[in-house]
């Protein structure tokens, strides 16, 4: 079981200070996870000097962060990242570990999340053939 601390250190001691005032800027409606190779994607957006994009990858095997980006100033291993770092590991690392023992549950929100994009396919080719088919098919249907 990890600590904390064991969980933010690849963040800078002065980062983490930092990042405690940061924890209430993130913006919780704003929050999504998506899941790709086993490994979970955090994202939110936080209220920094600006409106920034910020995502931290998790491995549930390894339970640690594998990445983290931001679109702020320093990019990366920043005070956001740190304050996303810490909201996961405080609400929804607990969950993706269980999930993760579990062996990929049907009930994952990336698998939702994937069934949408799948669907969003479908309807693009769809739409695709309709196009295609459409000036074939409509004098044929005429003569019907
Ligand atoms: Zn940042």
């Amino acid at each position: 079981m990890s600590s904390l601390i064991n969980f933010l250190s690849r963040f800078s001691t002065a980062t983490i200070q930092r990042s405690l005032s940061y924890a209430k800027h993130i913006d919780r409606e704003t929050i999504e996870f998506f899941e790709e190779s086993g490994d979970v994607t955090m994202y939110a957006q936080i209220e920094g000097t600006d409106y920034y994009d910020t995502a931290i990858t998790y491995n549930p095997k390894k339970d640690r962060l594998i990445d983290d980006d931001c679109t702020c100033p320093v990019r990366y291993n920043c005070k956001h990242a740190a304050a996303l770092a810490r909201l996961f590991f405080q609400e929804y690392r607990q969950e993706f570990q269980q999930r993760s023992a579990e062996s990929q549950s049907p009930r994952s929100i990336a698998k939702r999340q994937q069934g949408y994009d799948q669907a969003q396919r479908w309807l693009h080719d769809f739409k695709r053939q309709l196009e295609q088919t459409d000036p074939e098919h409509l004098p044929k249907q005429t003569l019907i």
